[in-house]
């Protein structure tokens, strides 16, 4: 899970919606039977207590089994049932529930990664797998991130079904292994190798966005709409070092510096797209100081650079709008008495969409304009290459109103008059592997959780038990808002 950076700003400053601001009360959601909810608490409490860890305990295809074998025994028929995956430990599990007929839109994913990450149980006061309900809260790893989207999700599949449901598009399912970590991300190697079965007009991932609760009333809810590109870069002097007693004018120490100086002085050039547009936009109408002025001179064309830089003080909004990179790790030389032959440092960046990560490193190249360092691509596996990839994540459309409309509706159902915004996440989740398959993203969970409880991979993870429900009966209007009626 990774909720949004901005959220917290927002949350302040917005308090009417988005795109549909004078939505009526809406009558309230048909709420999940007594017999639904058992199901989907047992299938929370049977994925919480399987270990989906990337360690020798953890089987995410554990998890998929088990799942997959409720949707066999629900009746769904086996062609549309795929247990697969590029490793026997981390097989996904991707199931279809058919349209009638002969559909003439493309389907909907619903994107969800299975995999938690570690938790110690001399950390915790609860076993961490071990599904425990106390004092109104469900606790376990994998309560906030993302197990109880998955058993959501699960749950409404298989109750559609029950129901004889028929979606006028299909829907889809895929429980992924290795978002958190881990040489075999599910949503990577399915969209590469597996289009067919993936392949949508759009994905909904509730690995990130959600409802922002303050002492329990709903102050916003983020949409992820689009997502920064994660790349790290290894950065290094060589030189022939020597004894310390004789210094050379050359110094792999220095050069290093001067570069991660030059850096440290550097901003990438200010950008906007259809989404941090949206989402400025919305900020500006609610604020009357400088920061709303500020905000719609950014908006201006051309945009006013001076604004931009009063605002860029702001981190959440300078990294909404350009690319970041900063050093985050150091090294270098090897004793107290000799000159240093390498100094290392390693530069994180988050990459505005409609950047490579080859452009970015060409960037840096100009920017350090020191022929003896080297820059190179660390990938997310930890291998070191001379180039970084030349794929871009896509500049994103704005938010689809197919997406928008019903999600704004149902979320202002369960939570009256709560402003919902699309918002450009810092981070990164796996919707960045199906955007830059060219299938737009949205993060969206459904959960509710107030702003001091965010505990996803943390200690005592946990989950209100009242927000599961919500979000239960949320998926449920969600997914036959999304296939049609
Ligand atoms: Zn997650």
């Amino acid at each position: 899970m990774r909720l949004t950076s901005s959220s917290a700003v927002l949350a302040v400053v917005v308090f009417s919606a988005f795109l549909c601001p004078s939505i009526p009360a809406e009558n309230p959601l048909p709420t999940a039977s007594l017999a639904d909810r058992d199901e989907a608490r047992e299938i929370f409490k049977q994925l919480i207590e399987i270990n989906t860890t990337d360690t020798p305990k953890g089987s995410v295809t554990a998890a998929s089994v088990a799942m997959q074998k409720r949707f066999l025994d629900a009746g769904f028929p086996a062609e549309d049932v795929h247990l697969l995956g590029p490793d026997p430990n981390k097989q996904n599990l991707v199931v279809r529930m058919r349209a009638s007929g002969s559909p003439t839109q493309k389907p909907v994913l619903f994107l969800c990664h299975i995999d938690v990450v570690e938790a110690l149980p001399s950390d915790w006061s609860t076993n961490p797998f071990e599904f425990v309900e106390k004092d109104g809260f469900f606790y376990g790893r994998g309560t906030q991130d993302m197990k109880e989207s998955d058993a959501a999700l699960v749950a409404t599949f298989l109750r559609l079904h029950r129901e004889g449901y028929k979606p006028r598009r299909d829907l889809i399912l895929a429980l992924t292994a290795d978002e958190e970590g881990g040489k075999f991300n599910g949503a990577a190697w399915l969209v590469k190798q597996h289009r067919d079965l993936v392949d949508a007009a759009f994905v909904i991932n509730p690995d990130s966005g959600g409802v922002e609760l303050n002492h329990g009333r709903a102050v916003v809810a983020d949409v992820e709409a689009t997502e920064k590109v994660y790349a790290d870069y290894q950065i290094t002097a060589i030189n022939p070092g020597g004894h310390s007693s004789r210094p050379r004018p050359d110094n792999a120490i220095y050069e290093l510096m001067a570069a991660l100086n030059k850096l440290a002085a550097y901003s990438f050039p200010f950008e906007l797209n259809e989404v941090t547009r949206t989402y400025f936009k919305n900020l500006a109408a609610q604020e009357t100081s400088q920061t709303a002025q500020d905000i719609n001179a950014i908006l201006a064309t051309p945009p006013d650079m001076a604004a931009a830089t009063r605002l860029g003080a702001e981190p959440s909004f300078n990294s909404n709008f350009r690319t970041t990179c900063v050093a985050t790790r150091l090294s270098g030389g090897h004793a107290n008495n000799a000159l240093p032959q390498t100094a290392q440092a390693n530069v994180n960046c988050r990459i505005f969409p409609g950047h490579s990560p080859e452009e970015i490193r060409q960037q840096l190249i100009s920017l350090f304009a020191d022929s003896k360092l080297s820059v190179k691509y660390v990938s997310d596996a930890g291998k070191v290459s001379d180039t970084a990839p030349e794929r871009k994540a896509i500049v994103p459309p704005a938010p689809l109103k197919e997406v928008f409309d019903p999600l704004t509706r149902l979320t202002q159902a369960i939570w009256p008059g709560v402003p919902v915004t699309p918002v450009m996440e810092n981070g990164a989740s796996d919707s960045i592997y199906f955007a830059q398959a060219g299938i737009p993203c949205y993060g969206y969970s459904a959960i509710a959780l107030e702003r001091d409880d965010v505990r996803a991979h943390g200690q005592d993870e946990r989950l209100p038990v009242d927000s599961y429900w919500k979000s239960l009966d949320f998926f449920y209007s969600f997914s036959k808002a999304l296939g049609g009626e």
